[in-house]
């Protein structure tokens, strides 16, 4: 049968994050973009909520939750700031701590699993190099293994998290993707490791960094790692050797999704923002509200429609991801997600670009000025209409790779 209703457990959980948010983040989020920086008692207060690692088990620390639940909090978070660093923040340490969970060591998940879903710890993603972030299989940072420790050496850029793991959090790190085999193995030469950037307050010795001067998402920082030397514990190796770019597809898959949830929820915002100033800015001589435009209302359904179909897809997505990983659905796949994924994130980038830029155009100039703060969720959402968390291209390929088969998209 098919249900389009949450169930009670989902619409409570909903009520209680929008309660928290609406106390906590609603008010602040403009500053927290101003300012570039979430508020540490912030991120704390979130761990104590159960919005970071909400789909692994409780044992590791994290809130025994599903991929349903992770956007639902990160759809809301996004609607209450809708700038989506926060919501960014949020995902990145739902998505990628599950990928750790799931072919991390024993040592790794219990050092890192439990203080990412305490708030004390981020763990994110280091993927993207200067030579083209598409290209993962392309990847050049090295690690080589010297005994009990791998010593890695290369560059990664546009990575969120550095300055919160660097500067402000005493924990934190990177699934790391990184070659151990040779150039010409592509793919099937890459391992992913749990990179520590700090422990216990102290700096890993090796790794340079620097923040990135982005345009937007400020509250959350996006720099560059340069890896000099850098010794990595054998017990950081995440799964087998070699087999790290399989498990980063993975993680990337989830995000993925986690990531239209953040589109939706910064959509939804701007829509209301659409509606509620498009129905009071009256003017003619019959002081008509802009909406008696066909120019304006249709605008208006259009967004209206391309939301809720947005919509659709993410929560079809995460309902996929549950039967996957959470249920464990005997005959599914973690390839039966890519179809699913792929088109939410491509759905709701879209989407999430076309309800906003609608937005600015119906505030007409009101939107050029800060304070209607429209730009500064424009912006946000914008960083993953121009690759974060994999280019909309790629999206488009992954897609036509699972319509067409991989043979005629090759
Ligand atoms: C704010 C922000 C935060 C980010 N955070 C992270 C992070 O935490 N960790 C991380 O690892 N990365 C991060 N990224 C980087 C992100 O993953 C990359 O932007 C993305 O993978 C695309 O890589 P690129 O920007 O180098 O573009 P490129 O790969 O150089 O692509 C450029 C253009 O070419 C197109 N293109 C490339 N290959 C193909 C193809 N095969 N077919 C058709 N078109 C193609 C793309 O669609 C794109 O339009 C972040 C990016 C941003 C903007």
């Amino acid at each position: 049968m098919v249900d389009f209703e949450f169930n009670e457990e989902q619409k409570l959980f909903r009520e209680s994050v929008r309660e928290f948010l609406a106390k906590h983040l609603q008010p602040v989020w403009t500053k927290i973009d101003e300012e570039h920086y979430i508020p540490t008692d912030l991120i704390y207060r979130m761990g104590e909520q159960g919005l970071f690692a909400i789909p692994i088990p409780e044992e590791y620390g994290g809130q025994g939750g599903d991929f349903t639940l992770a956007a639902i909090a990160v759809e809301e978070i996004a609607y209450h700031d809708p700038s989506v660093a926060v919501a960014v923040y949020t995902l990145l340490n739902n998505a990628w701590p599950f990928i750790l969970y799931r072919y991390g060591t024993e040592e790794a998940k219990q050092l890192i699993l439990p203080e990412v879903g305490r708030g004390r710890a981020f763990f994110g993603i280091a993927s993207t190099e200067p030579h083209g972030g598409s290209d993962v299989a392309g990847t050049r940072t090295r690690a080589e293994k010297r005994g009990d420790v791998y010593v890695a050496n290369g560059e990664k850029i546009f990575i969120s998290g550095v300055r919160e793991v660097m500067e402000q959090l005493d924990l934190g790190g990177w699934y790391l993707i990184a070659r151990t085999g040779t150039v010409e193995q592509r793919h099937r030469g890459i391992s992913g490791f749990a990179l520590l950037g700090k422990k216990s307050g102290k700096k890993t010795p090796g790794i340079e960094y620097s923040i990135l001067n982005t345009i937007g998402r400020h509250g959350i920082s996006t720099g560059m790692l340069t890896l000099k030397d850098v010794e990595i514990p054998k017990s950081m190796l995440v799964g087998e050797e070699n087999r790290g770019f399989y498990y980063a597809m993975e993680g990337f898959t989830l995000a993925r999704i986690l990531v239209a949830a953040a589109n939706i929820g910064a959509a939804r915002w701007g829509l209301e923002q659409a509606i509620e100033w498009s129905k009071g800015r009256v003017m003619y001589e019959d002081q008509r509200p802009i909406t008696r435009f066909q120019g304006v209302s249709f605008r208006i359904a259009e967004a209206a429609m391309e939301l809720e179909a947005a919509r659709l897809l993410v929560y079809k997505a995460a309902w996929m991801a549950d039967r996957i990983y959470i249920k464990r659905e005997p005959g599914l796949k973690p390839k039966d997600l890519n179809f699913y994924s792929a088109s939410a994130k491509l759905k709701a980038v879209q989407t999430s670009f076309n309800v906003l830029s609608t937005a600015m155009e119906l505030f007409g100039a009101a939107s050029y000025v800060k304070e209607t703060n429209i730009a500064r969720s424009f912006i946000g959402a914008l960083s993953y209409y121009v690759g974060a968390e994999g280019a909309q291209n790629i999206m488009r390929y992954i897609i036509a790779r699972e319509v067409l088969g991989r043979e005629y998209v090759k």
